[in-house]
């Protein structure tokens, strides 16, 4: 009995070893809020300054990506109190990147449109930046779309490079911009339950991550999660946290997140926007099938949202 109790106790103890290894860069995409166009200036105050503060509470490092069309009053000039949520940000001691002016769409709009977006998309946040002694170094692709063909790919990656971006990969890609939708849409008393089915849908789709990371690399990676900045994660991001931290993540910055050598492997993806799990894996020689049957946002939450979760 006492050998069997050794042998658990040795047991236990390398399991949580393994996992308090385990490391997220966190990612908010569509700032300043991602229902924006739904919501007055006072509203989206209130939901950064929300947000910025249970960023805080659970001591992560977090980089932002803005939608600058977001940041324009009807005129197309910068609105002063859009603006300063950018500010907030910044204050906060997060980073901010761009994802282009008006949340185009490479695949949609190939190259040439696209790039021009980008430039408009650092009109406002770069002189912002640059003020503060920083640079503006990230960029994420609206819907993960990153080209069509390769030659579309490499031509937009070559003009993001020469404008100084790097491009922020996602491994937790998920549907968490449905369940936003349908919290902004739920009656007041339906919200906790949205936010209890939220803990539960990422906690698997963290889960899902975990397994593909460890069927391409044989490891577990450091993941890069993909979240949006709006009203649930401005309830619900402690919780989150929590979440994590019960399996074992520490949270990391992008930087070092994508230092990891994985993020240096053969990426040959053209077509619709997927995480750079299955980018890899299937430059890898997986079959595309190995990363389909994910974990999906539940029914009535798509009900609510009026959203599919495809
Ligand atoms: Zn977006």
């Amino acid at each position: 009995m006492r050998r069997v109790a050794l042998l658990l106790t040795i047991l236990v103890g390398t399991l949580r070893l393994e996992a308090a290894t385990r490391a997220v860069a966190i990612t908010f995409d569509d700032l300043p809020d991602i229902n924006a166009a739904d919501e007055s200036v006072s509203e989206q105050e209130v939901v950064t300054t929300r947000l910025l503060a249970s960023l805080r509470r659970s001591a992560v490092a977090a980089i932002g990506f803005v939608n600058e069309d977001n940041l324009s009053d009807e005129n197309e000039q910068p609105d002063p109190r859009r603006v300063a949520l950018i500010e907030q940000w910044l204050d906060g001691g997060f980073e901010i990147g761009n994802h282009t002016f008006s949340h185009q769409d490479l695949n949609e709009v190939g190259a040439d449109v696209f790039e021009r977006d980008i430039v408009r998309g650092e009109t406002i946040i770069r002189p912002i930046v640059e003020r503060r002694g920083m640079k503006l170094r990230w960029f994420r692709h609206p819907y993960l779309d990153t080209g069509k063909t390769l030659g579309d790919r490499d031509r937009v990656d070559a003009f993001l490079k020469e404008r100084g971006y790097r491009v922020g990969p996602v491994t937790i890609d998920n549907s968490e911009w449905i369940y936003e939708l349908a919290y902004l849409k739920a009656h007041y008393f339906q919200r906790p339950l949205i936010r209890r089915s939220y803990i539960r849908y990422m906690r698997d789709r963290f889960e899902f991550a975990e397994s593909r990371s460890r069927l391409v690399f044989g490891r577990e990676i450091p993941q890069v999660l993909l979240l949006h900045a709006g009203a649930l994660n401005a309830d619900a991001f402690e919780k989150l946290a929590a979440m994590m931290r019960g399996r074992g993540y520490h949270f990391i910055g992008l930087d070092d997140a994508t230092a990891d050598p994985a993020y240096a492997s053969a990426n040959s993806w053209a077509g619709g926007g997927v995480g750079w799990l299955e980018r890899w894996g299937v430059a890898g020689g997986l079959p595309e099938r190995r990363f389909e049957n994910d974990p999906k946002v539940p029914l009535w939450i798509q009900r609510i949202a009026g959203a599919k979760d495809e």
